[in-house]
């Protein structure tokens, strides 16, 4: 299966061919601060999967094992990879 999303304002485009590894929400702080929201919904997938199609992402350190991706017009926060190269 091939999912599609984007960001808010349509700058940033994805598409990812899975597999889905997992599903699920996250509580922690900074997901909770990130979202402004009790809880963020996530889809894991291998990162090689995962291919921005229109825009390009700005990135930043969420913390020192976690880097988040967002849309630099909106802000929508689109993506969280390990620099590890661990999957989550
Ligand atoms: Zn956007
Ligand atoms: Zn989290």
């Amino acid at each position: 299966m091939t999912y599609r999303g984007g960001c808010f304002c349509g700058a940033v485009r994805y598409v990812c061919a899975g597999p889905v590894i997992d599903v699920g929400y996250c509580h922690c702080s900074i997901c909770r601060k990130l979202s402004g929201a009790p809880v963020m919904a996530w889809m894991s997938v291998p990162r090689d999967s995962l291919q921005f199609t229109t825009g390009k992402p700005a990135a930043f350190a969420s913390s020192p094992v976690g880097i988040r991706q967002f849309c630099v017009i909106c802000g929508t926060h689109l993506a969280f990879h390990r620099p590890s190269g661990a999957e989550i």
